[in-house]
């Protein structure tokens, strides 16, 4: 197998909320684990050949396979429409927000 994707391998500085991000034990990084944002930069999780850079907000929570729960994120410039699996050490709290938020918006039909 060819290992195209070049993953987050060391601790980074969220380019948005500013916290120290630490490697992910068994899998990777594409999201910070704060504030739940990502970079569009990626056309293959990785690659950082997307031209766009825009940042990438989640808007909502989607249940994938084998309850592992997938985050919905929105690019600010070009409005493309990503998904994620979901980290163990997310900010569950902000998720439940997102959660929260989306059963609000749906109740009242907006
Ligand atoms: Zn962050
Ligand atoms: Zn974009």
């Amino acid at each position: 197998m060819v290992k195209k994707f070049a993953m987050h391998e060391e601790e980074f500085i969220c380019d948005i909320c500013y916290m120290k991000v630490t490697k992910l034990y068994k899998s990777v990084r594409n999201h910070c684990p704060f504030c739940l944002t990502s970079k569009h930069a990626d056309i293959n999780p990785g690659d950082r050949s997307h031209a766009c850079g825009g940042i990438m907000y989640p808007i909502d929570i989607e249940q994938g396979e084998k309850d592992k729960y997938k985050i919905v994120f929105c690019c600010e410039k070009c409005h493309e429409i990503k998904r994620n699996v979901m980290a163990d050490d997310d900010n569950y709290d902000l998720i439940l927000e997102i959660v929260r938020e989306k059963a609000h918006k749906s109740v009242k039909g907006a």
